[in-house]
């Protein structure tokens, strides 16, 4: 449950920043709550607290209740986590970080890259360096084949670990588990 808390809070980040994270550790506090409440707790602004709800709404991640009251018939909207659809927006995410991965790692073992060797200073395509005579267009120097190995071997470890955790690949089995010999 915890690891589902902490994607829930991801994605929610991802949805409205800090503010949204604020409003949904209210309402796993609180279980159910108006919007009014809901700026109280966090000291966001009701407007604010509304426009986040709708965006969790709209992400399947909060549902509300309609309830009028007897005396007003005016109608409150009591607002709750809704966590049904999480382990299915969790795996889409995740299959478009591998989308993402893929197409970098595509684009690291296509392209080869020129750099004059000093961290922070950009890394050209051919087509670029070319175009600044193989020279830094920051400091001057003269543009090596940049090598990428490491980026390349990161990339592809991450699209691994990714591709086990969606069940589209096995796991490696752990050789190095001690047997344990009677
Ligand atoms: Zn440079």
């Amino acid at each position: 449950m915890a690891r589902r808390n902490k994607a829930l809070l991801e994605i929610a980040r991802d949805i409205g920043g800090d503010e949204a994270v604020e409003v949904i550790k209210a309402l796993e506090k609180k279980g159910e709550a108006t919007d009014e409440e809901l700026a109280e707790i966090t000291g966001i602004r009701v407007n604010t607290v509304r426009k986040i709800l709708y965006a969790l709404y709209d992400a399947k991640l909060a549902d509300f209740k309609r309830i009028r009251d007897d005396e007003t018939g005016w109608y409150y909207y009591y607002w709750h986590i809704e966590t049904k659809r999480l382990p299915e927006i969790i795996k889409a995410r995740k299959m478009q970080e591998l989308e993402k991965l893929k197409k970098m790692l595509q684009e690291e073992t296509n392209e080869v890259y020129y750099h004059c060797g000093t961290p922070g200073h950009p890394k050209l395509t051919f087509d670029e360096a070319f175009e600044y005579g193989f020279t830094c267009p920051i400091c001057g120097e003269i543009l090596h084949e940049y090598d990428n190995s490491a980026i390349i071997e990161e990339l592809k470890k991450r699209i691994e670990e990714l591709e086990i955790e969606l069940g589209l690949r096995k796991a490696p089995k752990s050789k190095s588990k001690k047997s344990r010999r009677k």
